[in-house]
Formats: C-alpha cells, structure tokens, sequence
C-alpha cells in the first residue's frame, strides 16, 4: 500500500489532506489558523457598516417584494442569521427550506419556533420522495454519499427561488471554506459561486453527471437540484453574500445567545460534543459521519474540536483525547435509514467496508477518559433527539404551534 505524507498543523488538528485544500506555513501553522487569527485583528465596526452600506440598494422601495432571502433549516446558524438580517439590518427576508425527510422532532421544532420568532414568509421544498431515494441510491453507489440531494437541494432552492421571485440577494451564515481551511480571507468578501457548489458540496457532480445510459436516473429526478442559468442569473443580478465576512463569526457564543433570546433548541449526540450542529437530522451525525471519517481520515469532532482550540477554549491535548473518544462511537439508527431507503442492512456495511481508511493513524484508536468538562464551557443541551423505539421518520413535519 502506497505510504501518504502529510503534515499536521502544530496549533490545530488538521493536516495537510483535509479535503478543502489546506496549506501548512513555514512555522508549522495551518492556513485555517493563520485566517483564524484576522478574527482578533479586522475592526468589525467596519465590516458591519460596509455590511449595512452593501444591503441598503436591496431594501424594496415599496414593499411589494421581499428584500433578499434566508436559507433554513431546524439547526446550525439559521437563528442568528435571522436576528441579524430582520432585527439589526432591518431588512424582510424570505425564508427557503429545502427537506432532506431526516428530520428530528428537535429540527421540526427548532424550525417552528424560528418562524414564530421571527415572524417570516417562508417557502419550502418537498422533492418527490421517490426521486430522492433514487438518487440517493445513486450517490451511495458511485460517491459513497447520501447526503447529495439534501447537499444539492439546500445549495440550489435558495437560487431558484431568488430566480423566480426575482429576489437579487441572498444572505447565507459563515463560509465554510473560509471557517475550516483559510480558502479565502475575511476581507476578500467571497461570494456564493456555481463552481463552489459543484466542487465542494457536490463533490464534483452536477446533476447531469449523475445520468448515465446504465443507471435508473433519468431526467425527471435530477432537473430540480439544477442550478439556474448564468443568463438568468446575470440578468436578475444575484449575488449570495456571508455574513461570516462582516460579524466575528463564533458558533458557540452565538447558539448560548440564540438559546437566551429565542429559545433555541440543543441535544447531546452521539459522535461529537458540539450540542448545537446537526440536531435536526438523524443520519448527519451518525451514518454520514462514520463515512466522512472511512473517506477523509476524520470526523466531525475533529472540526468541532479545530474551531474550539481557534477559538482558545479547549487545549490540543484536550482536543486529541475528545476526538479519541467520540470518533470510536457507533453509528447509531442505520436500519431506521435502511428501511427508509428500502434497502437490506448489509448493502450499507458493504459500501462502509469498501471505503479504506485514509489516515493509517486512524485504525487503532482507542477511547480515552476525558477530563475536560465540555459542558462548562457551554455546550449544554436543553433538550434531546433520542428516538423512542419504533418511532418513525418525519418525512414532511409542520411543527408545533
Ligand atoms: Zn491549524
């Protein structure tokens, strides 16, 4: 087996083959680190009114059209985008969702008490489910993924609606190529690109590279996660802007605010100790995890934990140890998503057996005791997704009133 070389950053845990792109500098620092470090050096003042002066042309002079659109969804940032872009820029946001049918009573409700807040308009897309579950058929065969459609689908309802309603911005939370590896500084103002999309949430398949002449995906399937014309897309202006280049962007101390304010929901899960991320979809966190850690050589945690020694709230020892133990936990509720997808339990183990393990440094961790109590620093969960036996799916859930 042909040996890999890479470099690990001395400050945080990433290497070298993060699958972003990483560069490691002549003092062992990551590019994600040195961009990091612009977060305790830019004037935020400033980036905030360049923010205000960029939206100001966007408000609609007559209020018969939204100003720009939100993207949601039941977890993540979608409240503190929200607060910022109705309660501080004062502008009126219509909201998208795009349903990848996982969801968890926590997302459903999240996503209820949201639009209760906030008092929005919002839009939601319901592929059918049939073609859902073709493609993901698809994708778990030839990609080794199943979070396509639900990737492809949230990239591309937000452009599609600001295409239909003629809605020229779009206002999405931080950038993740930015946050993880330093693609790009804060002060570049980096937009929402096409080519972004396909390279990186799409792991380099557009729709139409998914049809072939031998596969059971046809055309019918595939034209909603199509990305609008340039043609259209020029002539209506669109551009998609992140906050994450104007607000000090720190996830954690913007979740303990949103709980505060607007009653946000948390959960402990199972492969990590971030309480916060993914708590509206059940297979996030396990089955997909354990595959981007067979594919890339880590998992979630390991981001978690690089953002968390950024941020100086936890050691790299500590980091290590948390990694450890949460990157050895099962993945939990396969054959809920198995008989979801209607397919025989050992067809999953055998896409999961068939993906080598990246990093050989990889196989024989142990769990370690950790010592560090991650809910002093704030990752507190108010609430829990632990799922009653032979409690089903919500496919489609309207929330709670
Ligand atoms: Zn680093």
């Amino acid at each position: 087996m042909k040996k890999v070389s890479f470099k690990t950053c001395k400050r945080c845990l990433y290497d070298s083959n993060h699958p972003l792109g990483l560069i490691i500098d002549n003092e062992g620092i990551c590019s994600g680190c040195r961009i990091h470090e612009e977060k305790d050096s830019i004037d935020w003042d400033e980036r905030w009114n360049k923010l205000v002066e960029l939206v100001k042309p966007y408000k609609s002079k007559d209020s018969r059209n939204y100003d720009c659109i939100v993207p949601v969804t039941g977890a993540g940032d979608s409240f503190y985008i929200l607060h910022n872009v109705k309660n501080k820029l004062g502008l009126n946001p219509l909201l998208v969702t795009y349903n990848r049918y996982y969801n968890t009573p926590l997302g459903i409700h999240n996503l209820a008490t949201l639009r209760r807040n906030f008092n929005c308009d919002i839009l939601t897309m319901n592929v059918n489910p049939t073609s859902v579950k073709k493609i993901i058929k698809t994708t778990l065969r030839r990609l080794k993924s199943f979070q396509w459609p639900a990737l492809a689908g949230q990239s591309v309802f937000p452009v599609q609606t600001a295409v239909t309603h003629k809605i020229p911005l779009i206002i999405w939370g931080a950038h993740q190529g930015l946050e993880q590896v330093g693609m790009f500084s804060h002060l570049h103002d980096v937009e929402m690109t096409r080519r972004y999309r396909k390279d990186h949430d799409l792991m380099g398949y557009e729709p139409d590279d998914l049809l072939q002449v031998y596969d059971s995906l046809n055309e019918e399937d595939i034209w909603q996660y199509r990305y609008p014309s340039e043609a259209k897309i020029e002539s209506i202006g669109i551009r998609g802007i992140y906050l994450g280049n104007y607000i000090r962007w720190d996830p954690l101390m913007q979740h303990k605010e949103m709980i505060k304010k607007f009653d946000y929901k948390s959960s402990k899960l199972n492969r990590t100790f971030d309480t916060f991320d993914h708590v509206d979809d059940w297979f996030y966190m396990n089955m997909h995890d354990i595959i981007k850690q067979k594919k890339h050589g880590f998992s979630k945690v390991t981001d978690h934990a690089c953002r968390e020694i950024r941020h100086k709230r936890i050691s790299r020892e500590d980091a290590r140890n948390l990694i450890k133990y949460y990157s050895q936990m099962p993945s939990l509720y396969n054959q809920l998503f198995c008989d979801w997808l209607g397919i025989e339990n050992g067809s999953i183990n055998f896409i999961l057996d068939s993906l080598k393990i990246r990093n050989p440094n990889e196989k024989n961790k142990k769990s370690k005791i950790i010592t560090i109590d991650m809910k002093k620093i704030g990752f507190k969960a108010n609430s829990s997704i632990v799922r009653n036996i032979g409690e089903k799916l919500i496919n489609v859930g309207k929330g709670y009133p």
